[in-house]
């Protein structure tokens, strides 16, 4: 298949997996070619402006059920309080709303109260069943006492637990991360974390398309699957998003290897490997897709994924660290803006949830949040 078709099925949003297989992973065409194709289909769907997201992280808990061979994120318990305390974390989004953030990112483990007594008792005498009932209840004060947006990513979800979020939350988030079978096999990463099997994570990603609730997933790269897996997981994520509609956002993120890990001895994916995965991301999720790489993590410079078709750096803190890669800063706004402008793209902040899905009032986004971001943050 030539480049102009490659383009035109990619506007249709009909590329095929045997597309794929025969045209761009058999190395047909060069990594600068598919490039070219993957800026010129952005282009196409998203113009000349690439957003990033103003945000605070909220690490509302460290604790986690489950264990990664990757994640430094986790801690066990008498490393600090169980959880963060609504002080803390309305005094938190107070200082990122002064600073014009928007987003109030809550990231957290996965139900430690099922495996940590300290945690049980924490949510026991506070008054909340579960870690999902507090994160609801820190979503609403955040919500309601600030012009900060919530978007959480708790792991998975019940759709019970994802009613209960969706009033509070503009957006949320869980990542497929991958969907392949040997990553929770002995001495794989995920061995040790049930919440990280495939079915699960598709089964709370399409339960929240049926509970249209606007959506970020994508996939970690590098933790030991192949460009063929990571390639079938992108497929995935464009059937889901086929069948709800909700994928507002993919994020393609390069894995970070990390001591006291794991997978501190496996190298991150190279540049190109990066490069050439983002371009085909591009293609199969066509045009108008929210693609994203996060800056403060990517693999050689970061302007150059510009050139394979993203169009979001995703959230940029002024305020709090990226608690997932402490030893990774996000750039300065002024640098990312420089950087931007150096690809021949405008640099403009978004809200967490996209305009695309504030269109249909009262479905993506509760009335209450509909009227909060028309009145209180599109002004103007
Ligand atoms: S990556 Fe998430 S699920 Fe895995 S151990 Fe870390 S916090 Fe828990």
């Amino acid at each position: 298949m030539n480049t102009t078709k490659i383009f035109e099925k990619s506007i249709d949003l009909s590329i095929t997996k045997s597309d794929i297989d025969n045209s761009l992973i058999g190395d047909v065409l060069s990594l600068s070619k598919l490039m070219e194709i993957a800026g010129a289909i952005r282009d196409y769907g998203k113009g000349n402006v690439i957003t990033f997201s103003p945000k605070i992280f909220i690490p509302l808990t460290k604790l986690c059920r489950d264990t990664c061979g990757y994640c430094t994120f986790r801690k066990e318990p008498g490393y600090e309080n169980p959880y963060m305390s609504p002080d803390e974390v309305l005094g938190l989004a107070q200082a990122g709303e002064k600073m014009g953030c928007t987003e109030a990112l809550f990231t957290l483990g996965e139900r430690p109260e099922q495996k940590y007594d300290v945690a049980k008792k924490w949510l026991v005498k506070y008054g909340y069943n579960s870690t999902i009932e507090y994160l609801v209840a820190m979503n609403r004060i955040v919500f309601e006492k600030t012009n900060l947006l919530p978007h959480s990513n708790p792991g998975t979800l019940s759709r019970r637990e994802l009613k209960m979020l969706k009033p509070y939350n503009a957006s949320m988030g869980l990542m497929l991360e991958s969907i392949s079978p040997s990553l929770y096999r002995e001495n794989g990463p995920h061995e040790y974390a049930p919440s990280k099997r495939p079915s699960v994570r598709i089964k709370t990603i399409s339960l929240a398309g049926e509970e249209k609730i606007a959506f970020t997933t994508g996939l970690l790269v590098g933790i030991g699957d192949s460009f063929e897996e990571q390639v079938d997981g992108i497929y995935k994520i464009k059937e889901i998003n086929d069948e709800y509609g909700h994928i507002q956002e993919v994020i393609i993120q390069n894995f970070r290897p990390k001591i006291n890990t794991l997978l501190n001895g496996t190298p991150p994916p190279k540049e190109e490997y990066m490069l050439r995965l983002v371009s085909i991301a591009r293609i199969i999720l066509g045009p108008y897709m929210n693609i994203q790489v996060p800056p403060n993590i990517s693999i050689g410079g970061y302007g150059q994924y510009i050139n394979a078709g993203i169009n979001d750096w995703g959230g940029v803190s002024p305020l709090t660290i990226d608690h997932v890669n402490p030893e990774a800063p996000w750039p300065q706004l002024k640098n990312l803006k420089l950087v931007t402008e150096k690809y021949g793209y405008e640099l403009q902040p978004r809200l967490p949830i996209y305009s695309e899905y504030l269109s249909e009032s009262g479905t993506f986004v509760s009335q209450a949040m509909d009227d909060k971001i028309r009145n209180r943050l599109l002004v103007g």
